[in-house]
């Protein structure tokens, strides 16, 4: 049985999600297949199953068109709904297991910025409950790791507190203004250690101010690069229609998928039309709230320390860490700057929340240190 402090629920406190009709963003996944549900599936349904390879070797659902939606959805309903996967029955809650077990729930749910009906702790509560044993050994697995990875950065001299790191909660919202985001930006690519934030701006002149724009729109491009349409991030937009976004490396193909799983060009824009802005006071509170949720989120961690064993231990915990959440809270502004050029009628703090509901599923969706379940 997991303990009280191997659980973390807080981030699911005082949160609600109502499923709305004609969104079924979350059916774009390929649910994975529990051993028990696979069962089910290949005695029913044997020829809409698919083996999968990344990020690991699983079962899953089949898709549309091998790009989506689900093979079960149709007229935006579910045909398989008594029998659907824990995956969607978990949705909008992913739990992520490092040196503790912690729900996060999914801001790409438009569900979830509703406020109303089903209550996501209880609702998160009893996802724990039902996973118990499946929980716990995945967790005894997950803290070797970290145990391991602790022991390398303190031999290293690269190591940092938890609570250290995310002391500079208050001023993450600063990170709106683009003058004191690209200063975190400089400062956590030096070899000098990062102690906390904040940390002082550098003044910067109108051309400085260019040039940070431009590397912000090169990173995010990059963040939508995507070869093959299929993997491509995806924007569920007000009215339900679901949007493809990638680029190519300075272009974006915008796209629309359907219900069959066929694909739409409507238009190939330049990035470099796209221009992040400092957004105004609406803008900012939203930005704010989000950037608090990352620094709460141990998968944001679990990416810092992904990063850190990817490039063999050179780079502070600190650094790198920061630059996790520049790199995020940048990515996040220039998607909103997308989505206001593509949907000019969004207002200030619409435009940052609707970046934020095209962004945090890829946030969810990077690599960890730990694992989802
Ligand atoms: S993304 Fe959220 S609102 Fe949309 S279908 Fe899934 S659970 Fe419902
Ligand atoms: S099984 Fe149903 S709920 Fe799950 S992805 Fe497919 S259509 Fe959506």
């Amino acid at each position: 049985m997991l303990s009280e402090d191997e659980v973390d629920l807080s981030l699911l406190e005082g949160r609600s999600f109502t499923c709305l009709e004609h969104c079924q963003l979350c059916c774009l996944h390929p649910p994975e297949l529990m051993p028990r549900e696979a069962r089910y599936f290949r005695q029913h349904h044997p020829d809409r199953i698919e083996r999968r390879e990344r990020p690991h070797r699983h079962l899953s659902l089949a898709m549309r068109k091998g790009i989506g939606p689900c093979i079960f959805l149709v007229d935006r309903r579910c045909e398989v709904y008594e029998h659907r996967p824990s995956f969607c029955r978990q949705y909008p809650i992913h739990l992520h297991l490092g040196e503790r077990l912690e729900a996060e729930p999914d801001l790409s749910c438009r569900g979830v910025w509703t406020g109303e009906g089903t209550e996501l702790l209880p609702m998160g509560r009893e996802i724990v409950k039902g996973r118990q044993r499946e929980l716990e050994g995945a967790l005894a697995h997950t803290r070797g790791l970290y145990r391991t990875f602790t022991e390398t950065c303190r031999e290293a001299g690269i190591h940092r507190q938890v609570e250290g790191l995310r002391a500079g909660a208050a001023s993450l919202e600063r990170m709106a203004d683009l003058t004191y985001l690209g200063a975190v930006l400089d400062r956590s690519a030096d070899e000098d250690p990062m102690e906390s934030l904040p940390i002082r701006p550098a003044t910067i002149d109108g051309r400085s101010l260019g040039r940070l724009r431009e590397s912000i729109g090169e990173m995010a491009l990059d963040s939508l690069r995507s070869e093959d349409i299929a993997g491509a991030p995806t924007y569920c937009d007000r009215a339900g229609r679901w949007h493809i976004l990638a680029s190519d490396g300075r272009r974006i193909r915008w796209s629309v998928l359907d219900e069959g799983g066929e694909v739409q060009e409507i238009d190939v824009i330049d990035g470099g039309e796209v221009w992040p802005r400092t957004p105004g006071e609406e803008g900012r509170r939203v930005f704010g709230e989000y950037m608090r949720i990352l620094n709460a989120r141990d998968s944001v961690l679990g990416y810092a320390y992904y990063l850190v064993d990817a490039y063999g231990y050179e780079d502070f915990v600190s650094n790198t860490y920061y630059g996790v959440l520049g790199t995020s809270a940048a990515d996040l502004l220039w998607r909103s700057a997308l989505l206001g050029h593509l949907f000019p009628d969004l207002g200030d703090g619409e435009a940052i929340r609707e970046g934020i509901l095209f962004y945090d599923m890829d946030r969810l969706g990077a690599p960890t240190l730990g694992r989802f379940l």
